[in-house]
This record gives structure tokens, sequence and C-alpha cells, in this order.
């Protein structure tokens, strides 16, 4: 790490799923047995390599955030194990915000009870849809049932704050009904929800069907629908849309992730870990296999690194501030752009900062482009 301070924020990545879904291209290690012990020893030689205590001495951390992959396949003990591995090295303050994203099959009372006194205080729970085709269809592990089991679980185990993802915009012969499940979700009462559009990225079984012909994207006027119909629905049910794809009951905003989008430091753990610490950018090698051999070998489990170029930053800066219900402080000269932005209903603009309305987040990437 170059930076004098270090960050306050910290990501590690748990890369263990019990299969793949059909859309995802994350970077997953499917095992049956997950290999707790071996991660934990690397990810300690990691923190060792990287941050040793003569850096990491008074390392505070305010917000946590084990993603993945599948963190709560390490269950119970593992999980417990994973913060007294990192309570050892760095300071968690008193009121971080510690997350776990979680799979609903993975969730019992007894694990979420160990997660509580480990100190998690945030469940991300995997949901993606309460449609038995539609989970069958993405390869989910998990009913529509074991959501609803897992919500419980996590709430008798003093756990409150819970954020629920779905994906929208799936293809339209599966016969979906997106409103429904919003229903279903909004009927769990969680602080927070995420939610996703069905991407299909390269090499993985969502490409192979389409490139088949067994499988056609959903339209864009469908995904721009239903977009809009979840913002209506959870904002009528109390939900604050605060960034594109992030809906959060009052004082229930992630902290954590409001740190990747105001640009502050982060550092990152685990394979394929990204890190920022303000000016630079770095990621780690994906693959666990080769992540467990070069942290054994002794060597930083890097794969590449960026600085970024002040044209970057100033891009990073309005894309960011854009996806954000905070918006975008827009000098003089940007007014008469985002003037015609504001006709067409797509943002509006007060005092200098520009903030895009639902309509203008389905165009995000456009309109970021035209002030860069
Ligand atoms: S559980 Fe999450 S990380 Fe694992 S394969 Fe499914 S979408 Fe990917």
């Amino acid at each position: 790490m170059e930076s004098l301070e270090l960050p306050r924020h910290l990501y590690v990545h748990v890369p263990f799923c019990a299969r793949r879904c059909s859309y995802c291209d994350f970077s997953i290690a499917v095992r049956r047995e997950v290999p707790v012990d071996e991660f934990l020893l690397t990810l300690a030689g990691e923190l060792d390599l990287r941050f040793p205590a003569s850096v990491a001495d008074a390392w505070n951390i305010d917000t946590l955030y084990l993603g993945g992959g599948t963190p709560s396949r390490l269950g119970g003990a593992g999980i417990a194990s994973l913060m007294d591995l990192l309570r050892q090295r760095l300071q968690i303050a008193d009121d971080a915000e510690v997350t776990i994203e979680a799979n609903p099959d993975d969730v019992t009372f007894d694990a979420a009870r160990t997660w509580r006194e480990a100190g998690i205080n945030r469940v991300s729970l995997g949901a993606q849809s309460f449609d038995p085709k539609a989970l069958a269809w993405m390869h989910r592990a998990h009913t529509s049932d074991q959501i609803l089991t897992a919500v419980e679980s996590v709430r008798r185990a003093g756990i409150e704050n819970i954020s629920v993802d779905l994906i929208f915009a799936l293809p339209s012969a599966l016969g979906r009904d997106w409103r429904d499940d919003l229903r279903r979700a909004i009927a769990l009462a969680p602080s927070h929800v995420s939610l996703y559009g069905l991407t299909v990225h390269e090499r993985t079984p969502l490409a192979r069907w389409r490139d088949r012909g067994d499988v056609t994207e959903a339209p864009e006027d469908t995904y721009a629908s239903e977009f809009l119909l979840a913002h209506t629905a959870l904002t009528d049910a109390g939900f604050e849309h605060y960034e594109v794809s992030s809906y959060a009951r009052p004082s229930a905003r992630s902290r954590h992730n409001a740190s990747y989008w105001s640009g502050r430091a982060w550092a990152g753990l685990g394979p394929a870990a990204h890190e920022f610490d303000g000016r630079r950018r770095r990621w780690n090698v994906g693959p666990y296999s080769q992540w467990v051999e070069l942290v054994r070998a002794g060597r930083d489990p890097m794969e590449g690194d960026e600085v970024l170029s002040p044209e970057n930053r100033e891009a990073e800066r309005v894309y960011l501030g854009l996806r954000t219900a905070s918006g975008l402080a827009v000098r003089e000269a940007e007014h008469a752009k985002a003037r015609r932005w504001v006709e067409e209903g797509w943002a509006s603009l007060d005092d200098g900062m520009l903030r895009l309305t639902p309509e203008g987040w389905l165009r995000l990437d456009e309109l970021a482009a035209v002030l860069t």
C-alpha cells in the first residue's frame, strides 16, 4: 500500500459457491467441501505479506464487506474464525458496518447467531427471485421457501439490517412475474434492496444458451419497464432509491458501497479482490488455486494495477456522481448540456447539483459520456 493512511473500508472476497449460476461470470471456486482452513491460512498470509504489523498497527476499519462467491459457505464457525483473524491484525470500529453476503440455503439460525456474535451486523441475501421456475433456470441452489426461512433466522439471531438482492429483465419466455417478486420481497420488510438487470456475460452457461438460440434476452423496453416498476413499487413502500441499483429504508444505506461511489480508498483481500488507494487501483489474481500458490510462495498475489490519470479520475467522478441520488456538482459551463436533460425528465438541476431521475438512470452511460 503506497498511501500513508490505511483505508477505512475493507473488502474480503470469499470465492466458494455450491455451483455456478447460469448468468454468473464472477471469480468463484465451485467446491462441494469448502477448504475453510486453507482459505483462512492463505488470507492470513496475504495480510502478513501486504499489511505487516509494522504497517497495520493502527489500522482502523469503519466498514467490512465479506463478498463473493458465497461467504456464507464458510458456515458459522468459519466466519467466526475469519473475524478473529481480522481482529488480530486490525481494529474494527464499534459502530462499523459489517456485512456478509449469504445465500438462503446456507442460512440456519445457529449460523446466523454465530455470525452476530462474531460481529456481523448486516446480511445481504441473494434471493434473486421467488419463482421456482426462474430459480431453477438461474441454477440457484435455493428454493423460494428458503428465502423466507433465511430472513426469519437472521432476524431471530438479532441481525436487523437485511438487504435482499433481486434480478430483473429475465427472458420473457420464463413467464416470471416481476411485480409479484417485488411484492414478496417487500413483504419480507428488508432494510435494503439491491436490483440487478440480467446481463449476458461471455463464457457463462447463459451465453452458451443464447448462442445456441435457446434463450432470447429481454428487450430493452422490458428492462426499462421493469426498472421503472421497481422504482414505483419500492418507493411507494417507503424505500429511498438512493443509487441506480440500490434502495434503502431511512438510515439503512450501505455505508460500504457508499465508499466506492464517493471515491474513497478501500483495501481488498482474497482472490480477484480489487483495491483502490485514492490514486491507484490494483487487483489480485482471480483463480483461487493461483492465489493460494502465490501467497504460499511468499509472493504478493497481485495480477495488475493502474494509476488513474486525471482524465480517468474526472470520468469516474462524473459517473459515480450521476449514479447516486446525491448527484454531481456541475460547473456553470455544463449547465446548458444538463438543461436539456431536465426538459426531457431525465434529471433535476438545483444549486449546481445535477441529479438523475429514474428515467435518467436508464441512460446513465450515455449521459455520463456527454459530460466527460
Ligand atoms: S452464488 Fe453468486 S457468486 Fe456464486 S455462482 Fe451464483 S451468482 Fe455467482
